[in-house]
């Protein structure tokens, strides 16, 4: 069945470690054998590539090209063994040579080239296009250093370099041949010919040589092969001899050292805006790499760029690849010497733009001096566009100044990214069915009364085959046990099948084992890892996402120490053990995030110190959350915590995760969380808190949340807990200050907690109560397994494909 026995994959490993490292098996270190066995499935890639690549070329189909300044890729080695079909055979292979294919997958690296879900998203659709045999190309930065890594100590966040790629270039493959230019600074001079056509010219810039390192992506159960592109930056010349030759060695290498700090390190916000000049550059340089690397293939497969719309779509990964817009004209008009319209033209039906966010600190807004500075051709072109669109504008709306000011795409000495989106995107989309009415009819509702057709959704989705089948290799039996094979592994609906199983006690029964084996399993890693214990019998109870005030961390400890303070006044009180895990990055910079967590170490110091929560009450902060924390930690949750305030999250991809592993969910009706609720029924999930209408309804009548300070002596006692702090000593009055005045110009509890407190703290009563039920929390458990099928990244692929791309798929 497979492709390769056992005994020629044996021989290609020994085979490359020989040739690469000159080590036999027997001298071979854990990271040799890692690197071997990389090398080895590289190559079976690269054939398959070479095979399908040619078919794709000569068969000319649209190609889709998905821009991302984020791939978070996590570990490959088992993934790619896994879609090739090799796994066992890898494994088998790896055993007889004396390593434990387990250890070893240990040791990869995660390609940690992203903050969390837009990044993870991004990886999820490789898997998915290249699954269903879409020709696409991923593009992205090749960061020498990825998200940082988390250490907590004194329970504060402190982050360390990731360096990954010690380990983690055994994927990547040099195109040196491919190499892009990109120009930065300089200006740009008028040359007027005899017919009066100007043709400007960039003159005096520097310029920074874009390096392809190329990691293939291999489908699962197809030949099929996709690249994800990362640029690396260079110098074009190593070192300036004239400095050198005059003892100025520093300074002989400072272009180097300015060329190579655009793909050093990837900005850790997350759903935040950083206008640093050092950003813009990173975002130019990889656009306008790409966009060259595919004109260039284009060209010399069609010799013109007439067609090129016909043949590529761009998709943008939120606004950070926005630059692709004015960088494609660029290309048309002053190297192909199309007209405006002729470009406009084609520009305008090859680019489609994801939203990802409605978060008011995300949006892109680039001062113009800085892009005027850096990318002055580029800043004419915005100007051009911005002037048209202006125009355009002025003549829909009949000068109604509120509307134009608010839909432009250059004001007030800004560039609004999302705006030129807008204006040139043929196709413009949200992640949720909900986030994507938010944008048409609030975001850019104005936008949308002038072109309805243009704005769609395509509810997020993730890799069901990593998220269950590869992570919970039992859950994954029971599943192919019960729907008759693994056909749900390419046909994701077929999943549904597990549902006629709701009322086998002995299906049931199996479903329970494999979670407290999870649970088990889990424990160990972190017990081994940390020293930590945890209680596996009580409900494991997390939240782990980036760490963000709209995402409500906070909310989750206010019910803790709610729950805390009943056992106080009640020690003896009935009480379902509750084990809560967090886990979470916040971004360096965010000052109120990095105090969340450490209020959580603090809370979480206090409860497990307590002889009255033992065995009852405990909170666990897990250090470092990843994509390889989240493979372990996802098949032992039985409580996914969503409670982001209503109408803030895009999406969430965590909440799907966590559903098709067979946790139940406590969530607001906020993102795709909604349409989790559509499928699930009032009865399959824990829903609590204000709609997203309700949200706004109460903002805009004022909401105070001190009268429920008042009014509530939970709140009220709660409040006051974190103001004076824990055992620790450290207090939170700044963060009790939020939550009941506000500070920095954010208004008092912006995320409604204390509005949500209570129908919170009856959601949680619900679960425990429905907890003590075995059998009905394992049905639900089942129900949400078998209704997660339409949350496969597959069918979002799908729906992309057909409403969006206008590409075929197999299957
Ligand atoms: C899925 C995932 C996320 C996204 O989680 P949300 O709950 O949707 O915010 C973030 N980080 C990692 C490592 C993930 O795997």
């Amino acid at each position: 069945m497979a492709e390769y026995t056992k005994a020629q994959l044996t021989e290609m490993i020994v085979g490359k470690l020989r040739r690469n490292f000159g080590r036999d098996v027997d001298d071979a270190t854990p990271n040799h054998m890692f690197k071997a066995c990389a090398l080895v499935l590289r190559d079976i890639m690269s054939s398959h590539q070479m095979e399908t690549g040619n078919q794709v070329w000569e068969g000319q189909q649209r190609q889709v090209h998905y821009l991302s300044l984020e791939f978070l890729m996590g570990r490959s080695l088992e993934k790619n063994a896994y879609n090739l079909g090799l796994l066992d055979t890898l494994k088998d292979a790896l055993e007889d040579l004396g390593f434990s294919a387990s250890d070893l997958f240990e040791k990869e690296p995660d390609a940690g080239l992203g903050n969390g879900g837009l990044g993870r998203l991004a990886a999820c659709y490789l898997d998915s296009m290249t699954t269903l045999e879409i020709p696409a190309t991923g593009y992205t930065i090749c960061y020498e250093l990825g998200i940082f890594k988390q250490k907590i100590v004194d329970g504060k966040q402190v982050e360390q370099a990731d360096n990954w790629l010690g380990l983690g270039d055994a994927w990547l493959i040099p195109k040196v041949d491919e190499t892009e230019e990109v120009r930065f600074g300089g200006k740009v001079v008028d040359h007027w010919d005899e017919r009066g056509v100007n043709h400007p010219e960039h003159v005096g810039y520097t310029t920074v040589l874009a390096i392809p390192r190329d990691m293939e992506i291999a489908g699962y159960k197809t030949r099929h092969t996709n690249t994800l592109r990362l640029w690396d930056a260079k110098s074009p010349v190593p070192v300036d001899m004239s400095y050198y030759s005059r003892g100025e060695y520093l300074k002989a290498v400072e272009q180097q050292a300015m060329a190579e700090v655009i793909a050093k390190v990837l900005y850790p916000d997350d759903n935040h805006y950083e206008g640093k000049s050092l950003r813009l550059k990173q975002q130019y340089f990889f656009v306008s790499a790409t966009v060259q690397s595919i004109v260039r293939q284009h060209r010399a497969q069609y010799g013109t760029l007439r067609n090129f719309h016909e043949k590529h779509v761009i998709q943008i990964n939120d606004t950070h690849p926005t630059l692709v817009i004015p960088e494609l004209m660029r290309i048309l008009l002053d190297v192909e010497g199309y007209s405006w319209n002729d470009a406009w033209n084609i520009v305008t039906h090859t680019v489609a733009y994801t939203n990802h966010t409605v978060l008011a600190e995300a949006l892109e807004r680039w001062p113009q001096g800085l892009i005027e500075n850096l990318l002055p051709r580029i800043w004419q072109i915005l100007k051009e566009i911005a002037a048209r669109y202006q125009r355009t504008l002025e003549q829909h709306f009949h000068g109604d100044q509120s509307k134009v000011s608010k839909m432009a795409i250059i004001w007030n000495g800004e560039v609004r990214m999302a705006n030129l989106c807008v204006c040139a995107c043929y196709a413009v989309n949200g992640v949720s069915a909900l986030h994507s009415e938010i944008l048409k009819q609030d975001v850019f509702h104005d936008a949308y009364t002038m072109r309805p057709e243009q704005f769609k959704n395509v509810t997020n989705g993730v890799d069901h085959r990593r998220w269950l089948s590869q992570i919970n290799p039992k859950l994954d039996a029971l599943v192919k046990e019960c729907t008759g094979g693994d056909d749900y592994l390419l046909h994701p609906e077929a999943i549904r099948g597990l549902e006629k199983y709701k009322d086998d006690q002995s299906v049931l029964s199996q479903l329970e084992a494999i979670k407290k084996e999870n649970k088990r399993r889990f424990a160990a890693y972190v017990a081994r890892e940390s020293g930590v214990v945890l209680n596996t019998d009580a409900v494991f109870d997390v939240q782990v996402k980036r760490l963000h005030e709209y995402k409500r961390q906070l909310l989750n400890v206010l019910h803790i120490i709610h729950l805390y303070n009943q056992l106080r006044d009640n020690p003896n009180m009935e009480f379902t053990p509750q084990t809560f895990l967090f886990g979470a990055k916040a971004a360096p910079g965010y000052h109120v995030a990095k105090k969340i967590i450490q209020l959580i170490n603090s809370l979480s110091a206090q409860i497990n110190a307590d002889p009255i929560c033992k065995d009852k009450l405990q909170v666990v902060f897990l250090e470092n959350y990843r994509v390889s924390l989240a493979e372990k930690l996802m098949p032992a949750s039985e409580i996914s915590e969503q409670i982001s305030t209503a109408g803030k999250e895009a999406s969430g991809t965590g909440n799907m995760k966590f559903m098709m592993n067979g946790a139940l969910t406590i969530g607001t009706l906020d993102g795709a969380n909604v349409e989790m609720h559509q499928q699930l029924g009032d009865e399959n999930i824990f829903l609590f808190g204000l709609t997203a209408d309700q949200v706004v309804q109460l903002k805009n009548q004022g909401y105070i949340p001190a009268n429920y300070y008042n009014s509530n002596p939970a709140i009220k006692r709660v409040l006051d807990q974190i103001r004076a702090g824990f055992g620790d000593g450290v207090d939170y009055n700044d963060i009790a200050d939020r939550l009941l005045i506000g500070a920095g110009g954010s208004p008092a509890d912006e995320y409604l907690l204390l509005a949500d407190f209570d129908s919170y703290c009856q959601a949680h009563r619900r679960a425990i109560e429905t907890y003590a039920d075995r059998k009905l929390w394992n049905q639900m458990s089942l129900i949400n397994i078998a209704r997660s099928g339409i949350f496969a990244a597959d069918r979002s692929i799908r729906d992309y494909a057909s409403d969006i791309w206008h590409v075929p798929t197999r299957l």
